[in-house]
């Protein structure tokens, strides 16, 4: 049986696992922490339990899709429901907004709270269902290092019609000009952090995230975002992979150009081809030394970070739902601090996430388990322990101001996350969130491929290649990866 090796049990690293066992491979997968998921995993705090990472979920049918491959039913090991509440909006002149799920609902929200007809914001939504359309298969769903992928007839369509992508202003120019709102202005720049870019820099083609979100909905998996990495985590080793953990991989082995296994506490273990869900900066540093970084990866800008405050709160708040946003009232120097100056604002965007909404168990009969996360530089040596603690200050303050409670004395657990944790943990280059940003236009085509011309049967998946971060494309970079592996 031909066997193959994978590093890093990230959720790209198990989905491409899966993929490998079911094509008839002998999998193993080498992971540096103790447990599966990197950015997707879990923990407590007393009494209160904790998603790490990712809260928001979207496009779902990417993990069932794992579970149809091998012939399960999803359904019986991984649950989710659609959110009626994708989000509630905070602003500090008092404005706020629920962004329902149904989109009539939503429209009707914003001409109520907002005052911008429903028409307009309809044709704003239609716009950029068609920039994902258009798309969608060019630069998600297959390798954009493929000579075929630029013969095919989708390609072409994309080509004759890049006016309609607007990818010659950026993220708020193209909201300034489309809506008349500034708190919506506000509301649709947001979704350049998904992908941790700058609505000033990234460009207009970004609508298409927003289409994404009131096209398929948000969801919330049963038993909190764990169970994504958890329950495909239980699907590989049902498919027979081999997960080593605690074992930290020390380098690729290349023998005339091909690679032939991996290197673990000074052991080598042979294989047939390597699939690296370790971020691709580190891979090239650490992992493959005689080989030269590409000029890309090395120059590329690193997206977004954050710091998360983990907070068991003694209380209840009835007037807030999953998740929550409660936005600066400077945006625009929000993103200048985190792209240009490397530093924290004066008055952050807080976003916090409260899973025992919905889960009372994640929470103490009487309190909330609180996920307060505040965007950042990633880390270019900044005095973190000092930053955290101004922030923090800064956090209390506009939750203190803006739901009238006295935050500081209800905080009875925390345990906080900074960029430099997240590198530690997950060895993601400087922390970022999603690996490079997208601040660039051509982004998308300077990510790193999903194998390596000059060395065969080496393969790269994860946030930090193509197509880019976040659960659904990481998901997708596997399905692109193994896809080159027959
Ligand atoms: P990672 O999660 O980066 O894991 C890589 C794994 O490889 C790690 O387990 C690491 O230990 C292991 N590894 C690295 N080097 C080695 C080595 N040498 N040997 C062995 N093992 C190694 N995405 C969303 O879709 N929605 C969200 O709401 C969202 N919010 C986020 C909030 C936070 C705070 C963070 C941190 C991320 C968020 N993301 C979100 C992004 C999302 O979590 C990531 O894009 C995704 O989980 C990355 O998965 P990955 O497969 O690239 O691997």
């Amino acid at each position: 049986m031909k066997k193959g090796i994978i590093v890093g049990a990230g959720i790209a690293g198990i989905a491409a696992a899966i993929r490998m066992a079911k094509k008839g491979y002998a999998v193993e997968v080498f992971e540096a922490n103790a447990y599966p998921g990197g950015k997707l995993s879990a923990f407590s705090l007393g009494e209160y339990r904790f998603d790490a990472g990712p809260s928001l979920f979207t496009m779902p049918h990417f993990v069932d899709e794992l579970f149809h491959l091998c012939g399960e039913n999803p359904k019986e090991h991984f649950n989710y429901k659609k959110k009626d509440i994708a989000c509630n909006y905070f602003w500090e002149d008092g404005t706020t907004l629920t962004a329902y799920g149904d989109k009539e609902q939503f429209l009707g929200e914003v001409e109520k709270k907002l005052g911008v007809p429903s028409a307009s914001v309809k044709k704003y939504l239609d716009r950029a269902k068609r920039k994902y359309d258009l798309t969608e298969n060019l630069f998600l769903r297959q390798s954009l290092h493929r000579l075929k992928t630029y013969l095919s007839f989708d390609t072409l369509k994309a080509i004759f019609q890049i006016n309609t992508m607007e990818i010659n202003r950026s993220l708020n120019q193209i909201n300034e000009a489309q809506l008349q709102s500034p708190h919506l202005v506000q509301y649709f720049n947001r979704y350049a952090t998904y992908n941790g870019s700058s609505p000033y820099q990234t460009p207009g083609i970004m609508t298409l995230v927003q289409h994404l979100e009131s096209h398929y909905g948000t969801f919330v998996p049963k038993g909190g975002m764990v169970q994504i990495s958890q329950s495909l985590f239980e699907l590989a080793k049902r498919q027979g992979v081999r997960f080593q953990f605690n074992q930290k991989v020390e380098q690729i082995l290349v023998e005339k150009k091909k690679a032939k296994g991996v290197i673990v506490h000074g052991k080598p273990h042979f294989s047939d081809w390597v699939i690296s869900n370790m971020d691709i900066f580190p891979t090239y540093k650490k992992l493959l030394p005689k080989h030269k970084m590409p000029f890309n990866v090395k120059r590329e800008e690193r997206s977004s970070s954050a710091i998360i405050f983990y907070w068991g709160m003694a209380q209840k708040f009835p007037s807030l739902d999953l998740h929550n946003i409660f936005f600066s009232d400077d945006y625009q120097s929000e993103f200048k601090a985190i792209f240009q100056e490397h530093s924290l604002s004066d008055d952050p965007t807080v976003y916090v996430n409260i899973t025992s909404k919905d889960v009372p168990e994640d929470a103490p009969s009487y309190g909330e388990n609180w996920f307060v996360m505040v965007n950042t530089p990633a880390d270019y040596g900044q005095d973190w322990a000092a930053l955290t603690e101004q922030l923090k200050q800064r956090v209390i303050k506009k939750l203190n101001r803006i739901l009238d409670v006295d935050f500081s004395s209800l905080i009875e657990e925390e345990e906080i996350m900074t960029p430099p944790q997240i590198q530690m943990k997950t060895q993601s280059h400087l922390g970022a969130l999603y690996g490079a940003s997208s601040n660039n236009k051509m982004a998308a085509f300077l990510r790193h491929p999903n194998f390596k011309t000059s060395i065969s049967n080496l393969f790269f998946c994860g946030g930090s290649v193509h197509p880019g971060g976040g659960i659904p494309l990481c998901l997708l970079s596997a399905k692109i990866a193994t896809g080159q592996i027959s």
